[in-house]
């Protein structure tokens, strides 16, 4: 049997793209490794993530903050292993929709481990160890990637793991060490904080979230201190040694002196690589850059006709949406169609409390390109939901074109700014100005009313503050 198109790899990106090509009436493969379906992102990435940052953040509003409210609890008490369970419950429940919608858009998915053999043919290893060769018209690499490990601190999954065993710890450590200020680093480092244990991020960089708007990570930066997460920033993790239970890291500061930090547990979450490893790129020619990700052109097509890629596989960021975006975009193009991604509306988020979202450039990439800008600001402190709420920490910081005034940019630490955030990606997608926010009603009271104010006050006239 011959197919229009074999995907290999069933994460955001390929799963994605395999069932936008069902709906196209493609017949689709979608070459798995793992036993299920969703990749990194369902199941060790963003749902497991997001599961436990829930559960934890109740139980921390439980033990000190619904007293506040006039809800009195007594004896809150941690049941880690039901709190996994229900984690593990929520990746099965998606994993499984993964297959359903597979049977629905008539994908075919297969089992095993993919390798390009030549333009037009993939080799795949089943789990039992047989090999089959599926023939096909085109074929979509969406590999994704893996975590980086450190020369020094490789992963033995007990006292030096990786984000996927931070995700199923059996219980908080008393101390952990984080490696790595980004999203993936304060996500769980603020999990287990809110579990019992000290937590500190030790980061190369002077800051927290490198390469988001530097204002806001600042605040960010200053909200985890104020929960207790410590942060040791210009530093460097030399060594590690393991001892029975202990971690014994040697860091080296910004002051070049070196000291010792212990930990029960040491999380090194420096980012991660692009992962075509099993595939046999190099056999067949398709080119790889410094960092080993696939290139690919603007229609996603590698440097061999026929074969395509998308996702953390290849250059961006890497991100779940960024992924599904570009299979839908690519298996558009391969149809005919006229699939495209704007690469200057991708939101991103860190999903701690507060949490910090961003879309667009952020003010130190406007200095740099040498853009005249007007910014606009409003804190929650003013806005009455977050009043209602009780959750009053952080900002929203509009930055629009001097001239045109078109949104360029807009940041926001603040309560459910992962949800706010998705007004300003369209505003931005539809070349909106500020202006036009700024006159758009929004109820109230709302947090996203603190959106319309930074808009509002882009050009000085905030009603609220
Ligand atoms: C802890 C954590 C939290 C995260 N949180 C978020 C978040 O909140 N939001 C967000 O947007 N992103 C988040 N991410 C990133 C997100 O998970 C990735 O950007 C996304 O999964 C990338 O999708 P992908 O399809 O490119 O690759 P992946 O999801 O990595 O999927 C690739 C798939 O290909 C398979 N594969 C690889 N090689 C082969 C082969 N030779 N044969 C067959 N199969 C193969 C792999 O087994 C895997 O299932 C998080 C990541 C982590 C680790």
């Amino acid at each position: 049997m011959s197919y229009d198109l074999v995907i290999i790899g069933a994460g955001p990106g390929g799963y994605t793209a395999a069932n936008r090509a069902g709906q196209l009436g493609l017949r689709v493969a979608c070459v798995e490794k793992d036993p299920t379906l969703g990749g990194t992102c369902l199941n060790v990435g963003c749902i497991p993530s997001k599961a436990l940052l829930h559960s934890s953040e109740l139980y921390e509003e439980a033990r000190e903050g619904f007293a506040e409210q006039g809800v009195k609890l007594s004896g809150v008490e941690l049941d880690l292993p039901a709190m996994m369970k229900r984690k593990a419950k929520v990746v099965t429940t998606l994993t499984r929709g993964i297959a359903g919608l597979f049977k629905k858009n008539a994908v075919e998915w297969v089992k095993g481990t993919a390798r390009i053999a030549a333009p037009g043919r993939v080799a795949v290893t089943d789990p039992d160890g047989a090999t089959r060769e599926l023939e096909t018209k085109a074929i979509l690499i969406a590999s994704g990637s893996v975590p980086i490990e450190l020369p020094g601190l490789a992963f033995d999954g007990e006292r030096i793991v990786d984000s996927t065993r931070a995700l199923e710890l059996d219980a908080p450590p008393n101390e952990l060490v984080v490696v790595g200020a980004g999203a993936i680093g304060l996500e769980l480092g603020s999990v287990w904080r809110r579990l019992g244990s000290k937590v500190t991020v030790v980061e190369l960089t002077p800051g927290a979230v490198p390469g988001m708007d530097r204002e806001m990570a600042k605040l960010l930066e200053r909200a985890l201190q104020k929960q207790g997460i410590k942060f040791l920033f210009e530093s460097k993790v030399e060594s590690a040694a393991v001892a029975g239970e202990r971690v014994t890291l040697t860091v080296r500061g910004k002051d070049d002196a070196t000291k010792e930090l212990f930990a029960d547990v040491l999380l090194v979450a420096v980012g991660r690589r692009a992962y075509p490893d099993l595939l046999g790129l190099a056999d067949v020619g398709v080119e790889t850059d410094a960092r080993g990700r696939v290139v690919v052109d603007a229609h996603y097509a590698t440097s061999v006709p026929g074969v395509y890629a998308v996702g953390d596989v290849i250059a961006g960021p890497m991100l779940a949406h960024k992924a599904e975006d570009e299979g839908v975009a690519c298996v558009e193009l391969i149809a005919g169609k006229a699939g495209h991604v704007n690469y200057d509306a991708i939101p991103v988020v860190v999903y701690t409390y507060p949490e910090l979202a961003s879309v667009g450039i952020t003010e130190e990439q406007a200095k740099a390109d040498g853009r005249e800008v007007r910014i606009g600001r409003f804190p929650f402190a003013a806005n009455a939901r977050a009043k209602t709420m009780g959750r009053i920490e952080g900002s929203v910081k509009m930055i629009a074109d001097a001239k045109t005034d078109r949104i360029l940019g807009v940041h926001i630490l603040g309560p459910q700014a992962s949800d706010l955030i998705a007004e300003a990606a369209v505003a931005i997608e539809m070349g909106a100005s500020s202006e036009d926010v700024a006159r758009s009603t929004h109820a109230h009271p709302t947090l996203p009313e603190a959106l319309k104010e930074a808009a509002l006050a882009v050009d000085g006239r905030s009603l609220n503050m």
